[in-house]
């Protein structure tokens, strides 16, 4: 069984049943539900006149490939409504994996841990609440050690 990190997005529509919805979809496709952090309220990151962003990390169990869990994750997107626009645009949702078991995986369309674990505050809130001590297999620092030297100014809070 493969332990996945997945980070839940949304800053479009009923933001909160949007999370919900994805988790279901993903408990239904990709795997078992082992934890969910809190929801957290942050400003839009790159395009600041957008509405807020709810962030969530979930922690899944799952038997399929970090490939598999990518494309079942652009199925859920695509049924859920998400139009690929310009970049950083509003969203109904976004899925991204942030790590899979400890791997380390760079492909031209995945790339695990994901590169912005530890520039973005919304990331590293949700997952210090889970796992403080959990090491970033490239970067070998805990949760909590890169939480503290995040200079990301976003304030992040429980929604
Ligand atoms: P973003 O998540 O950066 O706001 P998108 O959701 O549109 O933007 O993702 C852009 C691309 O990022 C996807 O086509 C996907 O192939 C790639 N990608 C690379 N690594 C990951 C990852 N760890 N999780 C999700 N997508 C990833
Ligand atoms: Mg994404």
């Amino acid at each position: 069984m493969n332990t996945v990190y997945l980070l839940l997005g949304s800053n479009m529509g009923d933001s909160e049943q949007m999370l919900t919805v994805a988790t279901i979809m993903i408990k239904k496709n990709i795997g078992k539900l082992i934890t969910a952090s809190s929801i957290y309220r942050t400003a839009a990151w790159g395009n600041e006149d957008q509405p807020d962003f709810l962030n969530q990390i979930i922690i899944i169990s799952s038997s399929l490939s970090s490939i598999t869990v990518l494309n079942e994750i652009f199925a859920i997107e695509k049924e859920m409504g998400r139009v690929r626009t310009i970049k950083n645009a509003a969203r109904v949702i976004d899925i991204d994996i942030l790590f899979f078991n400890d791997e380390i995986i760079s492909t031209e369309n995945l790339t695990v841990p994901h590169s912005q674990i530890q520039n973005r505050k919304f990331v590293l809130v949700p997952l210090v609440e889970m796992a403080p001590n959990l090491q970033h297999p490239v970067l070998k620092k805990s949760s909590l050690e890169l939480l503290n030297i995040c200079s990301d100014k976003l304030i992040v809070q429980k929604n």
